[in-house]
């Protein structure tokens, strides 16, 4: 997979993704992840990617003759260009299933008031959103986006099992775990995952996934 994100702060994603398990993934080439600074292609003298908005209104907006410039000069018959955007699809396990899919994503990072909506018409093919509160800028969300899709490639987490055990997989959220020590300020891990009984081990996470998913997050269990 390639991914390539557009954004006018670059600084914002090439450090959180070039660390521990994506940046390793790049390092071993199970992804390529390049970080573009936008306004490489803005025409302004003073390299301006933003104006004012028509119709008035607080903010700025940034401008599309920059965008489709980059999109356009990457953009490949397999490419998916995906604006992160707080109006977009809300993004859960599912929707990332989908984009690991993809051998080539295009990644815009709005800021100040948002994009040109032409961009969205004439650019786009998928509008994401990480959840339903407003950020600053697109270039948090994108690494958000990036970490959830890379990690499900083939090989980047070392243990396979790791990903098709955790929260979401089955539609429930994953069982507590423990380490080391067994007794901590008089806090006991449970007898059952020292007891080395594996069917035991497996009914007691079984019991404690659907226990703390009816807790904290009711809505995803089955209706009755
Ligand atoms: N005025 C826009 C609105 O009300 O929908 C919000 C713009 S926000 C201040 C600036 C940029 O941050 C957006 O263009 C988008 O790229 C990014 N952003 C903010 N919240 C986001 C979210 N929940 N998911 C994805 N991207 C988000």
């Amino acid at each position: 997979m390639r991914i390539d994100i557009l954004t006018i702060f670059p600084e914002m994603c090439t450090g959180p993704l070039g660390l521990s398990i994506i940046g390793r993934a790049q390092e071993t080439g199970l992804v390529t992840i390049a970080v573009h600074d936008l306004r490489q292609w803005s025409s302004d003298r003073h390299r301006r990617v933003d104006d004012e908005p028509y119709g008035g209104g607080q903010g700025m907006v940034m401008r599309c003759e920059p965008i489709f410039a980059a999109v356009e000069a990457m953009r490949t018959e397999n490419s998916r260009v995906v604006l992160m955007t707080p109006q977009g699809r809300r993004m859960d396990q599912t929707l990332v299933q989908f984009f690991t899919g993809i051998t080539h994503l295009i990644i815009l990072c709005g800021h100040y008031e948002g994009i040109d909506h032409r961009v969205v018409e004439g650019l786009v093919t998928d509008e994401v959103s990480i959840g339903d509160y407003v950020l600053t800028n697109g270039a948090i969300a994108a690494n958000i986006f990036t970490d959830a899709v890379v990690r499900l490639l083939p090989g980047v987490l070392g243990d396979e099992r790791s990903a098709a055990e955790e929260s979401f997989c089955e539609g429930l959220i994953e069982a507590p775990c423990y380490t080391r020590p067994p007794d901590f300020r008089g806090m006991k891990v449970p007898a059952v995952l020292v007891s080395g009984h594996h069917e035991k081990i497996a009914a007691w996470k079984q019991a404690e996934s659907l226990r703390r998913t009816a807790a904290n997050r009711p809505d995803l269990l089955p209706e009755q």
